[in-house]
């Protein structure tokens, strides 16, 4: 299998799990680049992908001075360190782990863009997952307000680390539920119409539960 395989035969599973959607609205894919080169970055622009994501500010900064600023969509996936966010931030399109008020806070501080964001939900309750709990998501949310860099345009989870496939749905379900509440706010900040849901293992599932990115690594880069 070539990465273009790859891209056409995760294409097509897209295509049919959105068939299962409620959502009207086109999934996203993103390709998660983190553990391949540049050069298998390149293949999947080639391939069609608009969309990349990276966890770690180096592996960002590092596929875009190859492939360039504008290549591509940029997503930053990974928990972003207050410290980093002065080197990283006007590299980035859209941040999935908004999850601290001191973050936004410094992004806030060192752009004068707007940055689109996820808030990173910890839905499942497992303590190795980063995100805010759902519960804290609506006072969260009400601070968020104060910076104007930030704008939240939906949510973002993990599922849990288990082969139980409706306990994955649950916590996708959930997700789903807690954007429509933030969204019923018409926030001007929060527009929050978007679901960051989805990973090699799970992503039919997240989709059939209305994810609009999905963010797929292993199953695309693997050849
Ligand atoms: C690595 C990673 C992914 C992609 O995971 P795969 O299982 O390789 O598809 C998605 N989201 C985040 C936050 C990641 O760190």
């Amino acid at each position: 299998m070539s990465i273009l395989d790859n891209v056409q035969e995760v294409t097509k599973r897209m295509e049919q799990a959105s068939e299962k959607s409620s959502s009207e609205k086109q999934v996203q894919l993103i390709g998660v680049t983190k553990s391949v080169s540049s050069q298998v970055a390149s293949e999947l622009l080639a391939a069609g992908v608009t969309h990349l994501g990276e966890n770690r500010p180096d592996g960002l900064l590092e596929k875009q001075a190859e492939l360039g600023r504008t290549a591509c969509t940029w997503h930053f996936i990974g928990t972003l360190q207050t410290r980093k966010v002065r080197q990283i931030i006007d590299a980035i399109d859209v941040l999935h782990s908004l999850d601290r008020l001191h973050l936004a806070e410094e992004i806030n501080k060192r752009t004068d863009r707007i940055i689109d964001c996820f808030i990173q939900v910890n839905v499942s309750g497992e303590e190795s997952k980063q995100g805010i709990a759902p519960e804290d998501v609506p006072s969260f949310l009400h601070e968020i307000g104060q910076y104007p860099a930030i704008r939240v345009i939906g949510l973002m989870t993990m599922a849990p680390l288990t082969e139980d496939t409706a306990r994955i749905r649950e916590v996708f379900r959930s997700l789903k539920t807690l954007q429509e509440e933030v969204k019923a706010k018409k926030l001007s900040y929060a527009p929050c119409t978007e679901l960051s849901m989805g990973m090699s293992s799970d992503f039919e599932i997240a989709i059939e539960e209305g994810a609009t990115f999905v963010r797929i690594g292993t199953t695309l880069v693997h050849t």
